[in-house]
């Protein structure tokens, strides 16, 4: 099987890589919606909410700074190394990910062919004028007033929140363009560690595959597009990967 996802690669001329929160795992970055994930055991802050809120604000930087989600000091793993390679060599033009832990970035991917569906962690914003902030900073405002206060811009005064798209607010348009023009213009569309259950990440396989694409799925565990795609490995996802290691 695994020869038959390295031929699929050699002969592809424009491969787009899609991952979700299997890839990370093996750094040991938590899968936040599995059976035994964050979310199960502590309900998600709603973006309106955070909007609404001095006390879900205060309490959404103490989640950050206090619980240890296995996010900060987690490196990338053979599986994101054999995706740089990939996008390094010319073979794959960029990775659209659902993942938050900017590990794709770390394992030496500009950022410009990275497509963060869902925002990234390692970093916050202002959500009025968008400009960027270092948590380290944040965290030392937050600190600074005990807590009590939740971090504001120090341009305009606005609400800074981790660069995350939270639950309930809505996708990023800059990001689903480039995500969808990725999928219409590859001719394989490799799709990793992900149930591809979420929509509308869950759409771009499909887009790509309805366009003329080959579809090939990587995860542990059956997903709901399998039906559809020309390849199925339901495999670990570092060793899988590690066959296409020399590109
Ligand atoms: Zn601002």
């Amino acid at each position: 099987m695994s020869k038959e996802l390295r031929t699929y690669v050699e002969v592809a001329k424009r491969i787009v890589m899609f991952t979700g929160a299997g890839i990370s795992t093996g750094s040991g970055v938590p899968d936040f919606r599995s059976p035994t994930g964050i979310w199960q055991k502590m309900k998600p802050i709603q973006f309106q909410d955070f909007l609404a809120s001095e006390d879900v604000r205060i309490e959404s930087w103490r989640r950050k700074f206090d619980l240890d989600m296995g996010m900060d000091d987690a490196i990338p793993n053979k599986g994101h190394l054999v995706i740089a390679e990939l996008i390094r060599s010319g073979a794959a033009t960029c990775v659209i990910t659902q993942n938050i832990d900017n590990l794709h970035q770390d394992s030496g991917i500009e950022s410009d062919c990275v497509i963060e569906l869902h925002g990234n962690t390692s970093f916050a914003r202002c959500l009025d004028c968008a400009s960027r902030f270092e948590l380290t900073e944040i965290r030392e405002q937050f600190e600074a007033c005990h807590r009590s206060l939740a971090p504001r811009c120090s341009n305009c005064n606005g609400f800074v929140k981790t660069a995350t798209i939270s639950f309930g607010q809505s996708m990023p348009d800059a990001e689903m363009l480039l995500a969808e023009k990725a999928s219409l213009d590859c001719d394989l569309f490799i799709a990793i560690g992900s149930s591809l259950k979420v929509f509308p990440a869950a759409g771009f396989p499909i887009l790509a595959k309805r366009n003329g694409a080959k579809l090939i799925i990587i995860n542990r565990e059956p997903t709901e597009l399998d039906s559809i795609a020309d390849l199925v490995l339901n495999e670990d996802i570092s060793s899988t990967l590690a066959v296409l290691t020399d590109y």
